[in-house]
């Protein structure tokens, strides 16, 4: 008779999860020996050559805008403008976040200079869910 599969895997709310989910935190990516084409989130197989040879990749928290989208109608409990952007992270490999800490957001364009830092992303069940997000590169 089939079993119901235990659920092992913890709360997207719990630091364990976080803990473990090495990828998210500690920015870890894939790059490929063979073709140099570097992914996040990871994975096993290159999606640009197809090796199997692919290894772990650290990306850098630091790159420029690839592009960015102003949302002025944001769902329910958040407050606009909420910006979008999507980097390309310096060394290789793009992440896709929200901008944080700007006041105008019109200063935001293609190629502007972002840096990756730890804020609170939401609130889940009376908890701080905390994610990175993307802040303008100071200057100096
Ligand atoms: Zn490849």
């Amino acid at each position: 008779m089939w079993e119901r599969e235990k659920i092992t895997q913890p709360a997207p709310a719990s630091p364990l999860f976080w803990r473990l989910n090495a990828d998210v935190y500690q920015l870890l990516g894939a790059k490929c020996p063979d073709c140099n084409h570097i992914t996040y989130p990871r994975r096993k197989i290159c999606p640009s050559c197809g090796s199997f040879k692919v290894e772990d990749y650290q990306l850098s928290k630091s790159g420029t805008v690839h592009t960015f989208c102003i949302n002025w109608t944001p769902p329910p409990g958040l407050e606009p403008p909420i910006v979008n952007v999507i980097v390309d992270l310096d060394g290789g490999g793009r992440y896709q976040g929200l901008l944080t800490e700007v006041a105008n957001p019109e200063e935001v364009q293609i190629g502007t200079r972002v840096q990756m830092v730890l804020r609170k992303v939401m609130k889940d069940r009376g908890l701080d869910i905390y994610g990175y997000k993307f802040r303008l590169e100071k200057e100096g």
